[in-house]
């Protein structure tokens, strides 16, 4: 089974207007002649194709911005009007579990019942998700957090792009000022699971003195290999894994090769492969010592399609060729295992027990 730590399921069904309940095919015969959007036509994941893969458990988001007054990042004028979006989201997901396609997973005995009948008939059973909001802003109050986690979100990351109202994003810089600690002091009594994808290096920082709860990245790779701020130091790569966590390869590829233009550059032709998400994985767990802190986090058609893929990626269910590439690098079945799904499952295990 492949365990995807990071799938904006939601923000595709409602702002793509995408039915994931077709297949790939389908929907790409859907949007055909539209421009609205740029990966228009270019999706790659549905139930169907998670399905052909062995997808039985990922991390869906809620995700919703709220930009302040002059900001040129697209978002909400309000935090309400972002926790109302949100809501819409996990109402799509409560949906998508009435029709049996999706099992919302938020503790140890709903993981180890899943994972038993997952196996038995994966062309039936409903998909495991849990549940994780990408960017915080639309958490209006600390009562919103607590109705949050009533309603089943398990993972929180602070920031996405830009400053945000707890943690400074991607292409920016700052702190987490008093509001992001408060956070983390809830994210951490709440038994959150914190992800650190999308922190700037001063956020990030700052969130390792203030929190001491379980941390993962669902979707970030090496800096070593694309020098960007959204992606990890070979310091910020240590630092997760003294606490345990788990780190989930994306697979955009402007995070994948170096001096990628996007709308411009083509996979092709910058040769953008899975054989760098390969080297991801490797430089992690070199950096470990061990094959026990790197994982999938895809981001497939989060915002993009199959315009900014690896090449050998056709839909979510291609995922299936990263375990013979992994083996010709010398990896053991059990360390594939532990690649594939078998990390992120033992972190929920750990954090959940
Ligand atoms: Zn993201």
């Amino acid at each position: 089974m492949i365990f995807d730590a990071h799938l904006d399921l939601a923000m595709n069904a409602l702002e793509w207007n995408r039915n994931l309940r077709w297949t790939v095919e389908e929907i790409r015969e859907s949007e055909r002649g539209m421009s609205d959007k740029p990966d228009r036509g270019n999706n790659t994941v549905s139930f169907d194709a998670m399905r052909r893969g062995n997808i039985g458990l990922c991390v869906a988001t809620q995700i919703a911005r709220y930009v302040k007054k002059g900001s040129k990042l697209p978002g909400w004028n309000s935090p309400e009007q972002a926790w109302a979006q949100t809501q819409g989201q996990l109402s799509w997901y409560r949906e998508m579990e009435r029709v049996g396609q999706l099992k919302q997973i938020t503790d140890l005995s709903e993981l180890k019942r899943h994972l038993n009948q997952w196996e038995d008939d994966v062309e039936n059973q409903p998909i495991g998700y849990i549940l994780s909001l990408e960017g915080a802003d639309s958490i209006v109050s600390m009562e919103h957090l607590e109705m949050a986690y009533e309603n089943g979100l398990r993972a929180i990351g602070p920031a996405h792009y830009g400053p945000g109202t707890y943690a400074h994003g991607t292409d920016s810089s700052g702190g987490i000022g008093e509001k992001g600690k408060e956070l983390l002091k809830h994210v951490e009594r709440l038994n959150l699971i914190l992800d650190a994808t999308h922190l700037c290096d001063e956020s990030f920082w700052e969130t390792m003195e203030h929190y001491q709860g379980a941390i993962w990245a669902s979707h970030n790779n090496c800096r070593k290999f694309v020098n960007h701020n959204r992606q990890f130091s070979d310091e910020q790569i240590k630092e997760l894994i003294n606490r345990k966590a788990v780190i989930g390869m994306a697979l955009d590829a402007w995070m994948m090769v170096p001096n990628w233009i996007r709308g411009v550059s083509i996979p092709s032709s910058m040769k953008v492969s899975l054989e760098q998400t390969i080297e991801n994985i490797d430089h992690i767990c070199q950096l470990a010592g061990n094959s026990e802190h790197v994982g999938i986090g895809t981001d497939l058609d989060g915002g993009f399609g199959l315009e900014q893929c690896p090449v050998e990626i056709d839909t979510i269910a291609d995922l299936k060729k990263i375990p013979d590439m992994l083996r010709k690098k010398g990896y053991t079945a059990l360390d594939i295992e532990k690649v594939m799904s078998l990390n992120f499952i033992k972190f929920l295990e750990r954090t959940w027990s």
